[in-house]
């Protein structure tokens, strides 16, 4: 066997391992390749290139989980034990929401009730979160998608810590890439900071338009502050209606850095 097609063959294997159960082939027939790979079994379905949906055709689940696809990220997520949040986690919260979204919000890091529910902002920061995408006429039923810096609970709900953020963040990068939102709003110290490159006060990251990749991005308090700081609510405000200017097309950017 050349060096080349046991380089494929690993490939094959690593990608049966990551949950891909299908692929299309190319270049080879689907009884060759069996030869090929009888000796080490565990391998993708195959099919050949007639068996492939049209363009445009609906795929079904299995191939939306091929490598790189959002749905493989989610799975890798789902499975994730890169840092020690994976410990005291009851379940890892991905995402909520539409995944094709005008809006991404980006909050911190799951509470109790997340932990729980394996969904972001659920209990009453959920609720004023709800209020205030209502406020510009975005739900999360049909317009947002909503995840967090971390996918897992800290204990006792403290804060990210860098370590943590570091390891995590490719999730959350990878997420904005696949979901392809029209605006970013970050709700928080931790997602401000992380999506701006800035390390300051969110009293000083809010009230301006960045630009996140060529995505416009706004950052505005997180709504559990909002719940205990309840004079941060018209600044939120201000923020949301400056959202809203962005999704409209009339929001200007501000340059990073
Ligand atoms: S917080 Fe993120 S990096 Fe850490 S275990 Fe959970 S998914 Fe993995």
């Amino acid at each position: 066997m050349s060096p080349s097609e046991t380089a494929l063959i690993r490939l094959l294997r690593q990608w049966r391992e990551l949950g891909v159960e299908e692929m299309v082939l190319e270049h080879s027939d689907r009884r060759s390749f069996l030869e090929r790979l009888a000796a080490g079994g565990g391998v993708p379905r195959l099919m050949s290139q007639g068996d492939a949906p049209e363009v445009g055709e609906e795929r079904d689940t299995e191939e939306a989980s091929a490598p790189g696809s959002y749905e493989a990220l989610r799975e890798e997520a789902l499975a994730c034990t890169r840092c020690r949040l994976a410990q005291g986690r009851t379940q890892v919260v991905f995402s909520d929401g539409v995944r094709h979204a005008r809006l991404m919000v980006v909050g911190e890091a799951p509470g109790e009730h997340e932990d729980r529910t394996g969904r972001p902002f659920v209990g009453r920061a959920g609720r004023l979160l709800d209020l205030l995408l209502a406020s510009v006429d975005l739900t999360r039923e049909e317009s947002v998608y909503i995840c967090n810096v971390l996918k897992c609970r800290p204990p006792g709900n403290r804060d990210p810590r860098q370590d943590e953020i570091e390891s995590c963040a490719p999730y959350l990068l990878r997420q904005i890439d696949l979901v392809r939102p029209e605006a970013i709003l970050a709700v928080g110290t931790f997602s401000g900071r992380l999506l701006t490159g800035m390390d300051r006060p969110l009293g000083r990251l809010r009230g301006k338009v960045y630009s996140y990749h060529e995505t416009p991005l706004v950052v505005t308090y997180h709504p559990a502050a909002l719940l205990r700081n309840r004079g941060w609510t018209q600044a939120a405000w201000d923020d949301l209606q400056l959202l809203r200017t962005v999704l409209d097309g009339s929001g200007e950017t501000s340059t990073l850095g």
